[in-house]
C-alpha cells in the first residue's frame, strides 16, 4: 500500500494516516513530525529548518527531498508507506517519482481531503499533537485524559505554527505552492477526492474503501 494523504493543513491527514497505519501496519511518515522531531532533538536541520516551520513557510526543496529518500529506504517502509505531508510542491513530487521509480514502488493513490476553510481555521485553533504523530482536537477528537496521548502517555502540546498568523500563512502557501498538484495527479489518474467534513470514523470508512485494495 503506497498512499499519498493530501490535503490543506487540518485536513486531517495524520489523523487518518494514523488510523491506515494501525489497521495495516503501515508507517506513516509524516515530514512534519521528521521535522518537528529534529527542532526538538537540536539537529542541524532542525535549526535550518525551524525559522520556516514557526513562520508557516515551507522548508527548501532540498532538504525535504534528502529526507524523503533516506525515510523511504529504511526497512520498515518495504511493504508501503503513508505519505503525509509530502509532497507539497511539483519539485518535491518529481523528486518523489524518480525515488519511487528507482526503488520499483508506484504510487497507488493520492487521497485528497478536501475541507473549507472555516472548518480549518476551527480545528487548527483547538489541536493538540502528541509527540508519536497522534493528534487531537479540544472539540472534535480530545483524549481520554486532558492534556495526554491516549497512544504514548506523552504530554500533549500546542505547535508554535497554529497561531493565527502562522495559519493564514500556511493556507496561502498551500494555494500557492502545493494545490498545483491535485492537477499533478489528476493527469496521472491517481487522485481520489475525499469529504474530509464528515466525521473522523466516516472519513476512515471512505478513505479505507480506496486504501483497501492495495494492501
Ligand atoms: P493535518 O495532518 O491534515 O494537518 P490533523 O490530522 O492534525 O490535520 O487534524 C487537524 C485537527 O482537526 C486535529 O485537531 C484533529 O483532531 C481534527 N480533526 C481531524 N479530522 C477531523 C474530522 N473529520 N472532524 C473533526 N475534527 C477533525
Ligand atoms: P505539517 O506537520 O505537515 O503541517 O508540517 C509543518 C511544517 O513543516 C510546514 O508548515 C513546513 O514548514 C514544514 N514541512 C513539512 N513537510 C514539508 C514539505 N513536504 N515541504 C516543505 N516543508 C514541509
Amino acid at each position: 500500500m503506497n498512499i499519498i494523504l493530501f490535503g490543506q493543513p487540518g485536513a486531517g491527514k495524520g489523523t487518518q494516516a494514523q488510523k491506515l497505519s494501525k489497521k495495516y501496519g503501515i508507517p506513516q511518515i509524516s515530514t512534519g513530525d521528521i521535522l518537528r522531531a529534529n527542532v526538538k532533538e537540536g539537529t542541524k536541520l532542525g535549526l535550518e529548518a525551524k525559522k520556516y516551520m514557526d513562520a508557516g513557510e515551507l522548508v527548501p526543496d532540498a532538504v525535504l527531498i534528502g529526507i524523503i529518500k533516506d525515510r523511504l529506504l529504511q526497512p520498515d517502509a518495504a511493504n508501503g508507506f503513508l505519505l503525509d505531508g509530502y509532497p507539497r510542491t511539483i519539485p518535491q513530487a518529481d523528486a518523489l517519482a524518480g525515488i519511487l521509480d528507482e526503488i520499483k514502488k508506484p504510487i497507488d493513490a493520492v487521497i485528497n481531503i478536501a475541507v473549507p476553510t472555516p472548518i480549518l481555521l476551527e480545528r487548527l485553533s483547538g489541536r493538540w499533537m502528541s509527540a508519536c504523530g497522534a493528534s487531537y482536537n479540544t472539540v472534535f477528537n480530545p483524549p481520554k485524559k486532558e492534556g495526554v496521548c491516549d497512544v504514548c502517555g506523552d504530554q500533549l502540546f500546542q505547535r508554535p505554527d497554529d497561531t493565527s498568523a502562522a495559519v493564514a500563512n500556511r493556507l496561502e502557501v498551500y494555494q500557492k505552492q502545493t494545490a498545483p498538484l491535485i492537477d499533478y495527479y489528476k493527469g496521472k489518474g491517481l487522485l481520489k477526492d475525499i469529504d474530509g467534513t464528515k466525521d473522523i470514523d466516516v472519513v476512515f470508512e471512505e478513505i479505507d474503501k480506496i486504501a483497501a485494495p492495495f494492501k
